[in-house]
């Protein structure tokens, strides 16, 4: 087992400082874990914060004399090359090192990569995340895990720095599953956010209090406590991009496709999505699928 005692130096490996990553590897540096960290573009006034000593310039650096390697990028394309590109973080891990793969990728590809990952002794995790960057800077992310059970045993005193909601699915591929189910959720929630805050505000109604009162009712969601401010004043700081829950719902339609299900909501949504991209929206929070509504 992997743990943040000074007595266990456990090295981890960060690659991917976005939104969500960058929250996520302070953590595991105030955590007290030894910590190297990859992005292809650095700002060293971001790391400065960290003090992490270790920026390194490859993944096939970042990748060297580590336990544990963490991702946190956009896309299976973005992780299938700092893993198995050219300089890829294959190229110097050692046998027995484990992969933990928090991006949210499809099911196949996280088992495609974990079967690749076999062949050079390496444990490939999925480990999607749920909880916004609000669940990344507290710590208190949901983690859905598929993959070997035994190597996520090792890994989950780095988990629980992450996380306080950590679960384990099965074969490599069943966490990118559930994330797939959790994106549905998402889209549904901020999309019935959106109507209802035009609702309200066609009411006239004082939104602060609809807020505060409906935030304990029924109707209550992360969404609705989280980013109905952001709706409300028409502005979208991020969070989590728009063209990243675009790619979710791609992922999800396509699971639910291949089982001979139709998501009529979910690919309304979707669609509603790819509108406000084609509009330049894709890089702000999600929240602005409020404009879908106006
Ligand atoms: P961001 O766009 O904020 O960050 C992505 C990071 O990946 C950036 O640091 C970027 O580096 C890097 N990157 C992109 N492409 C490549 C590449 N080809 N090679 C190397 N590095 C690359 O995304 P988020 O942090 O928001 O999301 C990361 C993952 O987490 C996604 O899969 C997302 O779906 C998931 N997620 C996000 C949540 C959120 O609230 N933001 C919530 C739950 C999951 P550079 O700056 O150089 O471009």
């Amino acid at each position: 087992m992997f743990s943040s005692s000074k007595f266990n130096e456990t090295k981890i490996g960060f690659i991917g400082l976005g939104a969500i990553g960058k929250p996520m590897a302070k953590n595991l540096h105030i955590a007290g874990f030894i910590l190297k960290v990859y992005n292809r573009t650095i700002d060293i006034n971001d790391l400065e914060p960290m003090n992490i000593s270790q920026a390194c310039s490859s993944p096939i650096e970042v990748a060297s004399d580590i336990d544990v390697l963490a991702i946190c990028l956009p896309d299976e394309k973005a992780v299938e090359e700092v893993i198995f590109g050219d300089k890829g973080a294959i190229n110097s891990l050692a046998e027995r090192n484990i992969i933990v793969d928090f991006s949210t990728i499809s099911p196949d590809s996280a088992k495609s990569f974990s079967s690749r990952c076999k062949q050079y002794n390496i444990d490939y995790i999925d480990a999607p995340v749920t909880g916004g960057t609000e669940g990344a800077i507290n710590g208190s992310l949901s983690i859905l895990l598929g993959g070997n059970y035994l190597a996520v045993e090792k890994i989950r005193p780095i988990l629980s720095i992450l996380g306080n909601n950590i679960h384990f699915f099965g074969e490599s591929g069943s966490g990118q599953k559930v994330k797939a189910v959790n994106q549905v959720l998402v889209a549904g929630a901020y999309a019935s956010l959106a109507e209802a805050i035009v609702l309200a505000q066609s009411l006239e109604l004082p939104m602060e209090q609809v807020i505060s009162s409906l935030s304990k009712g029924a109707g209550s969601s992360w969404a609705l406590k989280n980013r109905s401010i952001s709706m409300i004043n028409d502005y979208y700081p991020l969070g989590f991009k728009l063209s990243l829950h675009n790619k979710d719902l791609d992922i999800a339609l396509k699971v639910a496709n291949r089982l001979g299900l139709d998501l009529a909501i979910t690919k309304q949504i979707k669609l509603k999505e790819e509108e406000l991209i084609s509009l330049g929206y894709g890089d702000h929070d999600l929240s602005v699928l409020r404009k879908s509504f106006d």
